[in-house]
């Protein structure tokens, strides 16, 4: 091929997403549960009233407001909406790009932060979390110094490994920079701590949501709050209607009934609970704590990538990451499913473990 294409995108593989067809599908943080079939049927009424010839609106005003009154966001900050979380990512480092300006992030930690500094050519800096995966208060302040950094982000409960850093540290890390930090609150639904508070006290702090994990990962919407200065700014590199009509229509819907999804997002939580005491009773299993919806474990007697086959073939997808880091060798991440799906998955990792 010509050189049309940069090196580095041509370093890069794409964001892997495996067929799960035929599959039970716990590799990707989804919400398992549908709506009720009452929900369902007010649902397609209001569809059908929806204007597709029509542009939607581009502030998504209406929408915003359902977010306010419905997911806890402080009524001084102000919101901006993606197409997912990871378009805000993208309009964030878009806003901020430039050849000497350095991302931080920690190791692991959810790809798409370097992914996108390197689509934008910026320089990626990954801190490497402590051995239990909590953050390294002195290792973060050092990179800063060094790397002077024009954004921070920190996944808050962290993807992959589950757990919610100390908030004394990110306390620590906001007040001792001027570069923005991005407090990633993907999996927040499930974690019961939230940086949303804290944003009339730090003016680089920048909380970023997503619906995804709360059952609505189809719709494809993250929002992020922040001091309406900052977020005005980021806002000018937003695509104009980036989020669309369907989407507008149905999460504000859903938001309506924000109760239903809660409740969801209760039984997940309970589920989580008995999966992770489940599995911490299996011979050749170390649980890590999660605060998310989604579990990592360790193998000690086999192979992750042994187990990782073995559940394929009983028809169970789960996320390998064992060769991601070495920090993750043998590690494995399953999302909670229904309560089923996690009985399936349990005797397919017994019997993966036996074999
Ligand atoms: N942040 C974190 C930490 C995530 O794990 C994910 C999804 N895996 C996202 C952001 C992106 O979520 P979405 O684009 O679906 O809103």
């Amino acid at each position: 091929m010509k050189n049309w294409i940069r090196p580095e995108i041509e370093a890069l593989s794409a964001y892997p997403v495996p067929d799960s067809s035929g599959y039970i599908k716990l590799d990707a943080m989804e919400n398992p549960y549908r709506w009720s079939e009452a929900l369902t049927t007010k649902w397609l009424d209001l569809i059908k009233q929806s204007e597709l010839n029509r542009y939607p609106d581009p502030a998504a005003q209406a929408l915003k407001s359902k977010i306010y009154h419905s997911l806890n966001v402080p009524d001084s900050a102000e919101l901006i909406l993606g197409n997912g979380s990871d378009e805000l990512i993208q309009m964030i480092m878009m806003a901020i790009s430039g050849a000497n300006r350095a991302v931080i992030s920690v190791e692991p930690s959810f790809v798409m932060y370097q992914m996108i500094a390197t689509f934008l050519g910026m320089p990626y800096v990954a801190v490497p979390l402590k051995e239990d995966f909590s953050l390294d208060a002195d290792q973060m302040l050092s990179a800063i110094k060094r790397h002077q950094p024009a954004v921070i982000f920190i996944a808050y409960p962290n993807n992959p490994t589950g757990n919610l850093f100390d908030e004394q540290v990110i306390d620590r890390i906001i007040s001792s920079t001027d570069a923005l930090v991005v407090v990633d609150e993907a999996y927040y639904a499930f974690a019961d701590q939230t940086y949303a508070s804290k944003l009339s006290q730090y003016e680089n702090l920048l909380v970023m949501r997503t619906v995804s994990k709360m059952g609505l990962a189809g719709l494809r919407l993250g929002y992020m709050a922040g001091a309406k200065k900052l977020i005005n700014e980021i806002d000018k590199v937003r695509l104009p209607y980036n989020i669309n009509v369907l989407t507008q229509l149905s999460a504000r819907f859903a938001l309506e009934h924000v109760d239903e999804l809660n409740t969801q997002t209760d039984q997940i939580k309970k589920d989580r609970k008995n999966l992770v005491s489940q599995l911490a009773m299996i011979d050749g299993i170390d649980v890590f704590p999660t605060q998310a919806n989604f579990i990592l474990f360790r193998t000690t007697l086999k192979p992750a990538d042994d187990v990782f086959v073995s559940l394929k073939q009983q028809k169970i997808l789960i996320k390998n990451l064992s060769k991601v880091s070495l920090s993750l060798k043998n590690c494995l991440r399953v999302t909670v499913g229904l309560p089923s799906e996690n009985e399936k998955f349990l005797s397919a990792l017994e019997m993966a473990l036996s074999a």
